[in-house]
């Protein structure tokens, strides 16, 4: 889909750069999949200046939408989540998942009422591989939510998840490409740096 906007204003994109949120190179991730581009995902959300202009970018998206609850999957998520719900209008909730020791993630019970029955906008900060929004967005649809949108600073992996169409905003500028369809690697620059996750 070609948007008449872009999805990340230029303005934003300056300060992303400026502050050195945002720098270009050839990045591998642990999916496999290779990027121009690296956004550090704890200084983005530790700035409330930035993080609140990347929560309106996707607020913006979503204003039509008529949200009850923003739902994320992690702590990253749950930064953004803040910011996002505040935009809209009327606000929406936010529900986070908390993690166990078994790795899995929960929905402490006291926030099921914001789901149930309630139409959900998911968000995390950036999706890598998809599993974790996979298995979220499926937890939503356990607890009776209804998922309007899957939303994301970027999305790293599949365009569809779950069967949610992914809007991410860095996407169009910065995609994740499969080491075969990467041009860096096609035009032979190997100085690949390696993403720890
Ligand atoms: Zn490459």
């Amino acid at each position: 889909m070609v948007s008449a906007a872009p999805r990340l204003s230029s303005t934003i994109l300056s300060y992303l750069k400026r502050d050195l949120l945002l720098r270009e190179g050839h990045f591998e991730f642990r999916s496999g999949r290779h990027t121009n581009a690296l956004l550090d995902r704890d200084l983005l959300l530790a700035d409330p200046e930035s993080a609140s202009r990347m929560g309106y970018a996707l607020a913006k998206e979503f204003f039509t939408n008529k949200v009850d609850t923003i739902a994320t999957p992690s702590i990253w998520g749950a930064g953004l989540a803040q910011w996002i719900a505040y935009f809209l209008e009327p606000r929406a909730k936010v529900v986070h998942a908390t993690p166990m020791k078994s790795g899995e993630r929960r929905i402490s019970e006291n926030l099921h009422v914001m789901i149930s029955g309630k139409r959900i906008v998911v968000v995390d900060n950036i999706i890598v591989s998809g599993e974790t929004i996979d298995q979220f967005t499926g937890m939503i649809e356990d607890l009776g939510g209804e998922i309007l949108r899957v939303g994301t600073l970027w999305d790293l992996a599949d365009r569809h998840i779950h069967g949610y169409e992914v809007f991410g905003l860095l996407d169009e500028l910065y995609p994740a490409w499969l080491p075969e369809e990467c041009p860096f690697c096609a035009r032979g620059d190997d100085d690949l740096e390696q993403i720890p996750y």
